[in-house]
């Protein structure tokens, strides 16, 4: 399975974006003007960061940046990567550019000297800087995972160390509902075992009455994914339930769920806007996740099939068409490629395709089948400007024009930004 990576944590380009040398190193230095260097020294070391972490977590490489410079800096990069096509529109910007993700992940492991920490991997490497309180992340999630990190010592857990195999928990993910408020802790541990788990979970719920749900998952392998395959239910449902443009969804732990809730309300109004529905249609909701897109704009078409390959997060929307009460979405737990294939292979088609895939990507398979089921209008959604650009390339020398890219900012002091792409034929 593939997942999309996230924005924040572990950047993989290195851009323009690199603040450009501010301490240059002057070789022909004359003495006379060293005390003046030794106080723009002085000077470069009182500017702090807005962030103590900021220089070893890698994650927010924009903290410092003015707002309009970051906008300016994503809306030049969606420029390059898809300009030629047609008009990149402003950056659709936000209110509230702190303590927007929904969703926090802390990693549990020893330091250097051998004590439990945790936090995030450092910037390219699996050392664990110690993030305590993250400007980017919910409050009350980063809280509990303090809380937890707190109970180890007198629950007798301890952090797995994958040097000699001993320990328990690996990391812990906290999931908060936007609009009901409800919580979902999951708890990632080395293999099934888990001492005291009813104990713990009683004592994480007594200091924070607000989570509504606690799951294990268990993580026996040392792949890059945070979560395992394997999951035990805790404490309530297993899940939460959240709302998003006047719907209802269900989401659970392996799921993917957009981090910016208020942010994500803006983009699937701009894509299904785009799309200009008038009630007839038969819309194809590729990569659909918990079936978001296509729920929010069932009302306004005939008919929505929706696609997902993660089976957890296929169960999710499918139990969200039910949640909705909606008749007229089918969602299909299947690769899209192949759903696509199949379905030009029988001569279907659809009205309106909106695809959101991962960070890597669609597929030559995928985007060949959508130019023979030749939909008249493909709203794309990206959170990886270059291979928007990549694709939009065979989808334009395929017969469709770019009428507009709209930039939208979900991740504000991170490199990255999500962009809304109309095709027509
Ligand atoms: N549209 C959703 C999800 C977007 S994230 C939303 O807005 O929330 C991309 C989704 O594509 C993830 O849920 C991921 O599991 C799914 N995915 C990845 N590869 C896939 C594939 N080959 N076929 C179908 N879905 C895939």
């Amino acid at each position: 399975m593939k997942e999309r990576r996230e924005a924040g944590r572990e950047p993989e380009r290195k851009r323009a974006y690199k603040n450009k040398g501010n301490a240059k190193k002057r070789a022909d230095q004359k003495p006379a003007s060293l005390e003046s260097e030794k106080k723009e020294k002085r000077e470069i070391k009182v500017k702090r960061s807005a962030c103590p972490y900021s220089a070893k977590c890698g994650g927010c490489t924009m903290i410092d940046l003015p707002m309009e410079e970051q906008l300016a800096k994503k809306k030049a990069w969606v420029e390059e990567c898809v300009g030629a096509f047609g008009p990149v529109e402003p950056v659709v910007r936000t209110k509230n550019p702190y303590r927007y993700r929904n969703k926090v992940t802390s990693v549990f492991g020893l330091d250097r000297k051998g004590h439990p920490v945790c936090g995030v991997y450092r910037r390219g490497s699996r050392e664990i800087v110690p993030v305590k309180d993250c400007l980017i992340e919910n409050k009350r999630a980063d809280e509990i995972v303090q809380d937890i990190y707190g109970l180890l010592a007198s629950f007798k857990l301890r952090v797995y160390d994958p040097a000699t195999g001993f320990g328990t928990v690996k990391a812990v993910q906290i999931r908060t509902a936007h609009v009901t408020g409800e919580i979902l802790v999951t708890i990632v541990t080395a293999g099934p075992v888990f001492p005291s788990r009813n104990n713990f979970s009683k004592e994480l719920v007594r200091l924070h009455p607000e989570i509504t749900s606690i799951v294990q998952n268990i993580k026996d392998n040392d792949s890059s994914m945070i979560l395992g395959t394997r999951e035990k239910v805790l404490y309530g449902r297993g899940f939460i339930t959240d709302e998003l443009c006047g719907r209802k969804f269900r989401i659970s732990s392996r799921s993917f769920y957009q981090v910016n809730s208020l942010q994500t309300e803006k983009l699937y109004n701009i894509a299904i806007d785009a799309a200009g529905l008038t009630g007839k249609e038969r819309i194809l909701d590729a990569y659909c996740g918990i079936g978001t897109i296509g729920i929010c704009a069932a009302d306004r078409a005939k008919e929505v099939l929706s696609v997902e390959l993660n089976a957890d997060a296929a169960q999710d929307a499918d139990a969200n068409v039910r949640l909705n009460g909606l008749a007229n979405v089918t969602v299909y737990a299947e690769d899209a490629g192949r759903f696509m294939q199949e379905m030009a292979a029988q001569k279907e088609s659809a009205d309106v395709l909106f695809m959101d895939p991962p960070r890597s990507g669609s597929t030559e398979e995928f985007l060949e089948a959508a130019l023979v089921m030749r939909p008249s209008k493909i709203v794309y959604i990206s959170c990886n400007p270059k291979t928007l650009g990549r694709d939009l390339k065979v989808l334009t020398e395929g017969g469709y024009r770019m009428k507009k890219a709209v930039p939208v900012d979900m991740f504000p002091f991170v490199e990255d930004v999500e962009t809304v792409c109309l095709l027509c034929r």
